[in-house]
């Protein structure tokens, strides 16, 4: 895929950019390397002060990175904004907590004394997708450079613009260049990065195919990796549940990025009793949102960020139909090779479609009926995925019990999944592995090194 910035909107090419030759990812890979032996000398506090001047840059400069969310993926100018300011939460954060999150943690044993003690590991590779161009990669980048790592960012090949902004901020704060890089390059140069000896581990968001051929090339060279990968989380409403609030929160859910994000609800979970009611009022809620232009205000959902996203996944619908899916709200695309998809709601979901086995990323909505609490979660769990899931009921002993049995990385109980830098963020099952954000986060890449002093 050729590096580009590329209006889904408008169908225009905005920029072209000539990826990167071996020898100049080199060269930086280079300098990231040099200033990891540098980069953990300086103290806690003057790393703060770094990612503190990135928040205040990240809050002074919203309106232009929404802008080129809006014009390279198609994001909702305000849901950019938002997207902005939630990473200058996280960099502030890390720039509070990291000091104490990394502390020495004094462990009793047959010692003096002994302690764990967390360390940097160096330089991070990062590969990350394009649909929160900018949260991905600042949830991974803010507790790496507090915790003293470098990090040099492969960024998807649509998101150029977004990708070198990010830097810009990075640098602008005052970080030494070489500690944050982004690197124009294809993902046919990332296994020769992970082969690398002076990478020493990398983290991937994105698809399953793209986790595993990432992982396979680190397995080979004993490199740590992390994986936040698909997700196609259900959504569960119990007869005793506010179902109106319920559908409510289901269309914001499933709406989320235009239904591009890997949290997005997608497989509603119904119990019979109340599947009609709640259909009915999950489509008024997905008609109520207006579709347009990214750059406009008022605009609700924008297109999806590539036509070629939006027909794979009308492919992956109109075999679902096919194979017995049954059409409940009409929407899609207008034509093949448009990017624009109005939101769907297929119903009668059964093993044996695609939609019950395969991530749908983009607005279309699954209900599937359920007999009770029990079948329930047993069809949330009958899912190669397993990142986050919601419970809705009445009773949040029972949701909380339910949370218990369900397989994912996360469940809200009567609320919608999102993801926020206390709290751990990740996967279980093919939804991949470690955790980002909260004090789990920053520890994934740091030798948590065993200290023992007779
Ligand atoms: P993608 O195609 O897997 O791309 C993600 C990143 O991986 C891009 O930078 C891409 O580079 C790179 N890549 C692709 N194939 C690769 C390979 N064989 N080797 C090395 N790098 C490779 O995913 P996407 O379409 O951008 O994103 C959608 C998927 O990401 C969905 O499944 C979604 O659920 C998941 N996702 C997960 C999370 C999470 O936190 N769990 C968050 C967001 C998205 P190019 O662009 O150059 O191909």
């Amino acid at each position: 895929m050729p590096i580009e910035s590329y209006n889904p909107y408008t169908n225009r090419v905005l920029r072209r950019f000539t990826a990167f030759s071996w020898a100049k990812t080199e060269r930086i890979l280079g300098q990231a390397h040099r200033a990891a032996a540098t980069w953990p000398a300086t103290t806690f506090a003057h790393r703060a002060g770094v990612l503190r001047r990135a928040a205040a840059l990240l809050r002074e400069r919203q309106d232009e990175l929404a802008r080129l969310m809006a014009l390279e993926m198609g994001k909702p100018i305000a849901d950019g904004r938002a997207e902005a300011l939630k990473c200058a939460t996280c960099c502030d954060y890390y720039a509070e907590h990291a000091e104490e999150f990394l502390s020495d943690e004094l462990i009793k044993t047959d010692a003096g004394r002994s302690f764990i003690s967390y360390q940097p590991i160096g330089v991070v590779l990062a590969v990350m997708p394009w649909n929160f161009p900018f949260w991905q990669v600042v949830r991974f980048a803010a507790p790496a450079l507090m915790a003293g790592n470098v990090g040099l960012l492969k960024h998807a090949s649509n998101v150029p613009q977004c990708a070198l902004a990010l830097e810009k901020i990075f640098h602008d704060a005052g970080l030494p260049p070489a500690c944050f890089r982004t690197l124009l390059i294809g993902s046919d140069l990332v296994e020769k990065l992970i082969a690398d000896d002076r990478v020493m581990a990398v983290t991937l968001t994105g698809s399953e195919g793209a986790g595993a051929a990432v992982a396979a090339t680190a397995g080979q060279h004993i490199k740590k990796t992390v994986l936040e990968l698909g997700g196609s989380d259900p959504f569960i409403v119990l007869a005793d549940a506010d179902v109106a609030l319920a559908a409510k929160t289901a269309a914001q859910s499933r709406m989320i990025n235009s239904g591009q994000s890997c949290i997005a609800a997608k497989r509603f979970i119904v119990e019979k009793k109340v599947i009609k009611e709640f259909i009915s009022h999950l489509k008024t809620h997905l008609l109520a949102l207006r579709p347009g232009d990214p750059l406009d205000e008022a605009t609700q959902y924008g297109p999806m960020a590539r036509p070629d996203l939006a027909d794979e996944l009308s492919e992956q619908v109109n075999d679902s139909v096919a194979q017995g899916a049954k059409v409940e709200l009409y929407g899609g695309q207008a034509k093949p090779g448009t990017a624009l998809f109005r939101p769907m709601i297929l119903s009668n979901i059964k093993p044996g479609q695609r939609a019950y086995a395969e991530e749908l990323f983009g607005p279309v909505a699954l209900v599937l009926e359920a007999k009770n609490a029990d079948d329930a979660v047993r069809l949330a769990n009958d899912s190669r995925f397993g990142l986050g899931a919601a419970v809705w009921t009445g009773d949040p002993k029972k949701g909380e019990a339910m949370a218990r049995q369900i397989e994912s990385g996360a469940v809200f109980v009567n609320g919608l999944v999102k993801s926020m830098s206390e709290m751990p963020f990740g996967g279980v099952k093919k939804s991949g592995y470690g955790r980002e954000l909260s004090y789990l986060g920053i520890r994934e890449f740091v030798n948590q090194k065993s200290i023992w002093i007779g």
